[in-house]
């Protein structure tokens, strides 16, 4: 894949600002291509008002940018722009489903939560204790597998209301059967969300085909700015949850005593959205489309292959999870006798950036019984060099620590 290392490479910017550089820490933010940050200059260069709210030209501009740039991550999904709530980022859509659904949930009823998701996936279901709603846990094994008796034993009865799982794992790359989860949650009447902020970097979704009442993801893991994310939601689920925030925008009547929100998704846009990076997200996303999945996929396999290769070759490390082809995106890996931190201090003084620490999956490293790992994690831009570039940097870690 050189050709496809080359061609799409050239495309980012970042390149050439961070030569030298071996940036393997893609899952914490993908950066972007050209074309999408010179989407959001031409767009504020060009004069923008208040989606939504001017009777004006300018205002007229932003609502036809910003309904085009929903319009984009709705067809990102296979879902249309009134399935669609702009949020900020993944963790804020998490939380929006989390509130809104709680509100009518009460003692006795349970939310599914599996060990391998990220906090945000984890933190807005166990706050909803303070209703008395019971989070259950879905365990895995020692591949990072969810484990098929605990998924029998959280799905056993109408007790729950909601299983929230990841499309995949920000720390071991797995992907759990979502569409086959969906269908278990549904045959007792619960409800699915799923967080999908590292798939939908690496992965075609297509929210139909699976099945799920939520879904959420993040601009800034699929090559968009900071600043955006989405809550994908059936028409049906959308139209029953209550609003999260309130205020200006979202509101069809204000009277003294209360007021009645729109019926349709913008009920949950109070506020003046992130217009910019909408227009940023949607010129990402439309961008990608052009490349075929196929090939995407096929680039990566070959990057995680060789990541897998060069961290075996590297005595006193152990790989977390399956460690084959059921790994995407990412590997997560630890060091004899030297704390990940220290390890990611090290590398990054070599000019390889990886993540260290606990990659905000707490549960899930204790389940894997260490306290945090070391993660290297790949985007379209990642070439051969890059990751050729981290055992060399380990073993130099390794020469120093020794010291
Ligand atoms: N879920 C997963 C699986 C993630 O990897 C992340 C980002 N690390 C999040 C949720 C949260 O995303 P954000 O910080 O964009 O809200």
């Amino acid at each position: 894949s050189m050709a496809f290392d080359a061609s799409i490479r050239r495309l980012f910017p970042f390149v050439h600002a961070k030569e030298g550089i071996a940036y393997l820490d893609s899952a914490a933010s993908t950066q972007m291509p050209e074309t999408a940050i010179d989407a959001m200059h031409h767009a504020a260069r060009a004069g923008l008002g208040n989606p939504h709210r001017g009777i004006h030209p300018l205002g007229d501009e932003a609502t036809a940018l910003y309904d085009s740039a929903k319009k984009t991550v709705a067809d990102f999904l296979n879902a249309t722009p009134d399935n669609i709530v702009f949020t900020k980022n993944t963790t804020e859509a998490l939380n929006l489903a989390a509130r809104s659904l709680g509100e009518s949930w009460s003692e006795g009823d349970v939310v599914a939560v599996t060990r391998l998701e990220h906090h945000s996936n984890i933190l807005p279901w166990q706050q909803l204790s303070t209703r008395g709603v019971e989070v259950r846990w879905i365990g895995i094994t020692p591949d990072g597998l969810l484990d098929e008796k605990d998924v029998a034993n959280a799905l056993r009865d109408e007790r729950v209301k909601l299983l929230a799982v990841t499309g995949q794992s920000n720390v071991l790359g797995v992907r759990p059967d979502v569409k086959m989860l969906v269908a278990k949650a549904k045959s007792i009447g619960a409800l699915t969300c799923v967080d999908a902020a590292q798939l939908a970097g690496h992965a075609h979704i297509d929210v139909k085909d699976i099945g799920c009442d939520l879904l959420a993801l993040s601009g800034h893991k699929t090559y968009g700015p900071t600043g955006i994310g989405a809550l994908y939601g059936t028409k049906e689920i959308l139209s029953t949850m209550p609003p999260f925030l309130t205020g200006g925008g979202m509101v069809r009547e204000v009277h003294d005593d209360g007021f009645i929100p729109f019926e349709d998704a913008t009920r949950f846009e109070a506020g003046t959205p992130p217009l910019l990076p909408a227009i940023g997200w949607a010129a990402a996303l439309q961008w990608q489309t052009a490349i075929p999945w196929s090939d995407r996929e096929a680039h990566e396999r070959e990057l995680v292959n060789l990541l897998l290769d060069e961290l075996r070759s590297i005595d006193g490390v152990t790989i977390l999870g399956p460690g084959d082809d059921r790994a995407y995106g990412c590997v997560s890996f630890t060091v004899d006798g030297a704390h990940p931190h220290d390890i990611g201090h090290l590398l990054g003084e070599s000019g390889v950036c990886v993540r260290a620490g606990h990659h905000c999956a707490g549960p899930l490293h204790a389940a894997l019984g260490v306290t945090a790992s070391v993660r290297a994690s790949i985007g379209l831009y990642t070439d051969a060099n890059d990751i050729r570039a981290l055992a060399p940097a380990i073993r130099k870690a390794q020469s120093v620590l020794r010291r």
